[in-house]
C-alpha cells in the first residue's frame, strides 16, 4: 500500500490503484456523476456548459466522463469533435466512420501477423569452423 495525494481534494490516502482519487471523493464524483446524468436525461440537448452550470460539475470533469463514454450528449454543437477527421460528435473520442476504419485497420493488422509457417530447421553442424592444419 503506498499513500498518494487526492488529486481532488489534496489529502493523502491510502492508494490501491485506479484513479489517484480518495474514497470520500470518489464518492462525491460518484454523487456528481448521478446528477449530470439525471440532468441529461431531464434536459436533452443541453450543453456542456449548461450542464455544469446547473449541477455544480466542472466543465472539465463533464468533458471527462464524455470523452470516456460514460455521459452522451446529445446537442450536435460541436463541442467534441473526433480526435482524427473532426467531425462533431457526442461521446467518446472518435466518430463512429473513424472507429470502424480503425476495426477495419487492427483487423487486416492481426490478419498480417498470423504465424508464419515454420521454416525449416537449418542443420547447422555443416558449417562448424574448422582448423586446416
Ligand atoms: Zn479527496
Ligand atoms: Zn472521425
Amino acid at each position: 500500500m503506498e499513500v498518494q495525494t487526492c488529486s481532488r481534494c489534496r489529502k493523502f490516502f491510502n492508494y490501491i490503484g485506479g484513479e489517484r482519487i480518495c474514497p470520500a471523493c470518489k464518492e462525491e464524483v460518484e454523487k456528481e456523476f448521478q446528477k449530470v446524468k439525471e440532468y441529461i436525461r431531464d434536459n436533452r440537448g443541453a450543453s456542456v456548459l449548461e450542464v455544469a452550470r446547473e449541477c455544480e460539475v466542472s466543465e472539465k470533469q463533464i468533458r471527462e466522463w464524455v470523452r470516456e463514454e460514460r455521459l452522451e450528449l446529445s446537442s450536435r454543437d460541436g463541442e467534441f469533435v473526433c480526435e482524427k477527421c473532426g467531425a462533431s460528435i457526442t461521446s467518446g473520442r472518435f466518430c463512429d466512420k473513424c472507429k470502424n476504419e480503425m476495426v477495419d485497420s487492427l483487423n487486416s493488422a492481426i490478419k498480417k501477423e498470423a504465424p508464419k509457417p515454420e521454416a525449416p530447421k537449418k542443420l547447422r553442424d555443416g558449417n562448424k569452423m574448422r582448423f586446416l592444419k
